[in-house]
């Protein structure tokens, strides 16, 4: 099967081609990512109507990108897969209607993919991950302890009851005055601070559940440095290292440990070779990834990251998840709708109302 993958349900358009076949680990010909940081760095944050406006001008580009980076014509393509949700409606949209129009003028079969989905399949595609395993989702958007059974069916067990960490590592970059996207930004410059420095709160560790709260630490972080500022008259710069760093301690330990908790209520039905995945954008910070893989390792649990551009939006997520549910028996057609939240737990494109 080769799939022809779109995503636009943030701030990036791609496109991508990837071939699934039987026995065989399966193949990313190619994955085409057009950022666009550029256009939203004056606002501080992602501007919907600008990101759909732009995954509208540029999709077709990235499509024609990705079948001429996979040595591919759109005739050797079997199936069009396109996140459907969840995400900035305009994004979706554009993404849907441009796969709507590639299955129509083609004749090829259209599946709607869930975009949490996409990521939380991610192992499979870079590890070849056998069900079931534990996921913990970590993005921009989303924060979550998932148990991951099938290419539908996903258990939930415990997530953020607010912010999510790409979110707040976001707002973070921004109260500090680093460039956005946050994460990578604050993760150079803890690396040059003193995470003891700053003491920032590690909430709902006394719970004994698999939830997390990040906004706390939001609010933690604006009052140090607003106190700092009236000290000093400004932010050194060694008070940002110090303050990025401290912060991304406090994101660290808090999912650490959550992540030693889940994995104790996951091992107590344990499968005979347990296995956690980290999937998202935050999956990128090495210090996170780090600490994961030793909560692994204390419960004899094998651990898997994908490679960094696997883990913050590609489309050749898409198109593997898109491979999985379409195997499984999965179709979506002309009334595939764009949605603005999908859980994770209804992830069969079947779920998608007709769009009326
Ligand atoms: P969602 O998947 O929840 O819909 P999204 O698609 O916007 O949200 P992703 O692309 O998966 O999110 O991840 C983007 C987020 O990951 C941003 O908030 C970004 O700051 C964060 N991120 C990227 N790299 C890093 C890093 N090295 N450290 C921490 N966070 C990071
Ligand atoms: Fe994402």
């Amino acid at each position: 099967l080769t799939v022809l993958g779109l995503e636009s349900s943030c701030d990036d358009t791609a496109a991508a081609v990837v071939r699934v076949s039987d026995g065989q680990p399966p193949q990313i010909l190619s994955s085409v990512v057009f950022g666009q940081n550029d256009l939203h760095a004056d606002f501080g944050g992602v501007v919907p109507e600008i990101a759909a406006r732009a995954h509208a001008e540029k999709l077709d580009y990235c499509v024609r990108d990705a079948l001429q980076a996979s040595g591919t014509a759109l005739s050797d393509i079997d199936l069009i897969a396109v996140t459907a949700g969840p995400g900035l409606i305009g994004g979706v949209l554009s993404g849907v209607m441009c796969a709507k129009g590639i299955a129509a003028g083609a004749d090829l079969p259209l599946i709607g993919v869930n975009h949490l989905a996409g990521h939380a399949l991610t192992p499979r595609l870079t590890d070849q991950l056998t069900y079931p395993y534990l996921m913990l989702l970590v993005s921009g958007g989303h924060c979550q302890f998932l148990i991951v059974h099938s290419p539908t069916g996903f258990t939930r067990v415990g997530g953020t009851i607010d912010d999510a960490p790409g979110e707040a590592f976001d707002k973070t970059a921004r109260l500090l005055g680093l460039s956005q996207p946050g994460g990578p930004s604050v993760e150079v410059r803890a690396k040059l601070g003193d995470p003891k420095r700053f003491r920032f709160p590690r909430p709902l560790l006394d719970r004994d559940d698999c939830d997390l709260s990040f906004s706390g630490l939001k609010t933690a972080l604006l009052r140090t440095r607003d106190t700092i500022i009236t000290e000093q008259g400004g932010l050194r710069q060694q008070d940002v290292n110090d303050l990025c760093a401290g912060f991304q301690a406090a994101v660290t330990d808090t999912l650490a440990a959550k992540t030693r908790r889940a994995l104790r209520k996951y091992l107590q039905k344990a499968p005979q070779s347990p296995a956690i995945a980290v999937a998202g954008g935050v999956a990128a910070n090495q210090a996170i990834r780090s600490a994961l893989e030793t909560a692994a390792a204390e419960h004899d649990t094998a651990f898997v990251a994908p490679p960094l551009a696997l883990c913050t939006d590609n489309a050749a997520m898409i198109a593997y998840a898109g491979a999985e549910v379409f195997s499984a028996g999965e179709r979506s057609d002309m009334t595939l709708a764009a949605r603005p939240r999908w859980p994770l737990d209804q992830t069969s494109p079947s779920m998608l109302g007709s769009g009326k």
